[in-house]
């Protein structure tokens, strides 16, 4: 080491003289002692790296801001709200619905301080959390009893857990789904310990090839919604009354795993038809599985609907209690539900409105976001509902094309933006779909945009 070097390195400040500075303050009050202590050492050690590779010393203030840049970078949350113009309405990646302003309000309210969550008012006496949900999931799907769950794969296990346990559980071969990243419908059956038994092919299952599949071990027959893909060409799948039929004369449950658990019919807005939870405990299924957060456009929960004697063994069930869905979660559900019961879930859920958005609505908007950028094309594309519902199925929809030299490095610009842009590429352009940009965030999507134009 030249003695250069090592006057340079004797230069550097110590730990402790940094901490007394006023800046150090700022820091240690927002990350604490520790982290910024931390900091500071990491910080000078690549500052004695950078001194032996032959740089400068840099001065204290100069430390004490790389400290800080540091620390803002570590402690970045990582749940962050973003604006997601991708055109896909439930986004598993972002976070599937947005909940309605009531959602919202009854969150708030239960969060912030006690409730009613297992009390009953009238005698003052300990009450059921079961109740809140229940009896509202009831009216609007006409279901004899319901069950609230934290989430629909753990419904599932619970309904395989309680009825076929050691036992076999029948599935057509072409419903081994997965859904998204890892969960697989088979796998989640072995989890419970059921015995899964395929029957027919992968294009085709006829109501025979569950009749000769039936064993003196059978508990049930299992419909698994095919939710994120769609067979095409020579299929065949039994009618849901059909197997209702089949399930009953041999004491058989019929469990249906909707997904997506559509309540409104998705047909008026130029999709297939989704089917609905109605649909199917009136074809005779015993129970039926689906989100709180997809088409329903509530919060996350796996709700299960249909016979009320098979609930109630639901709710025995010990794992039911370690399913169950907590204070928050009902709250935003009942004002979910609330909005169905009063006929208003197209007004008011977030997820209906985009779904149902006015073409002409969304090519003014788009058309407001080009002339406020001077940039842009508006042109002809399509939305996806998301959500493993309606596979392959596309509302048509107005978008923002930005021409851009990499379009690449622009869409990253767009999500380093606060609040971060989810954008779609196709074509070598950047398209934004205002039918998933909430309302009230223009101004901050085109500001984004407008800085990541400006640094292009
Ligand atoms: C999405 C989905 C699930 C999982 O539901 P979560 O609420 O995400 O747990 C299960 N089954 C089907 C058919 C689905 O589409």
């Amino acid at each position: 080491m030249t003695a250069d070097v090592h006057d340079r390195l004797r230069a550097l400040p110590s730990v402790d003289s940094l901490l007394a500075r006023p800046e150090a303050a700022a820091l240690t009050g927002t990350y604490g002692r520790a982290a910024a202590l931390h900091a500071l050492r990491a910080t000078l050690e690549n500052a004695r790296r950078a001194i032996r590779n032959g740089e400068t010393t840099p001065d204290p203030a100069a430390l004490l801001s790389a400290a800080a840049a540091r620390l803002a970078h570590e402690h970045a949350p990582t749940l962050r709200p973003v604006i997601n113009a991708t055109g896909v309405v439930i986004h598993t990646n972002l976070g599937r619905a947005p909940l309605s302003a009531a959602a919202i309000a009854a969150i708030q309210a239960v969060a912030a301080g006690y409730s009613t969550l297992e009390y009953d008012l009238e005698p003052g006496q300990r009450g059921k959390r079961d109740v809140h949900a229940e009896r509202l999931l009831c009216d609007v799907t006409g279901a004899e009893a319901a069950l609230v769950a934290n989430n629909n794969a753990a419904a599932v296990l619970l309904v395989l857990l309680a009825f076929a346990q050691g036992h076999e559980a029948l599935i057509s071969r072409g419903q081994l789904v997965q859904i998204g990243g890892g969960f697989r419908v088979p796998d989640v059956m072995r989890q419970s310990g059921a015995i899964l038994v395929e029957v027919g092919a992968t294009n085709r299952t006829t109501l025979d090839d569950y009749a000769a599949a039936i064993t003196e071990s059978t508990r049930i027959m299992l419909v698994v919604h095919s939710s994120n893909f769609r067979m095409v060409g020579f299929t065949e799948q039994p009618e849901l009354s059909a197997l209702a039929e089949l399930a009953h004369s041999h004491n058989l449950l019929l469990i249906y795993d909707l997904g997506s658990g559509a309540l409104l019919d998705t047909a008026p807005f130029g999709l297939a038809h989704e089917p609905t939870v109605q649909e199917a405990l009136d074809a005779g299924c015993d129970l039926v599985t689906f989100s709180g957060d997809k088409l329903l456009g509530g919060p996350q929960a796996g709700l299960i609907a249909g016979r009320a004697d098979r609930v109630a063994a639901l709710k025995k069930h010990p794992f039911a209690r370690a399913v169950r869905a907590d204070k928050l979660d009902l709250a935003g559900l009942v004002a979910t539900l609330e909005s169905y019961r009063r006929g208003a879930a197209l007004d008011e859920l977030p997820v209906w409105q985009m779904i149902s958005a006015n073409p002409g609505a969304i090519k003014r908007r788009a058309q407001r976001w080009r002339r406020s950028l001077g940039t842009g094309a508006v042109i002809a594309g399509e939305s996806t509902v998301g959500g493993g519902s309606l596979p392959g199925e596309t509302l048509p929809t107005w978008l923002l094309a930005l021409d851009v030299p990499k379009p690449d490095a622009f869409a990253a610009r767009l999500r380093r933006a606060d609040p971060p842009v989810i954008a779609r590429i196709a074509a070598d352009r950047v398209l934004l779909d205002p039918r998933t940009v909430l309302p009230g965030q223009d101004k901050a999507l085109l500001g984004a945009i407008k800085a990541a134009l400006a640094s292009g």
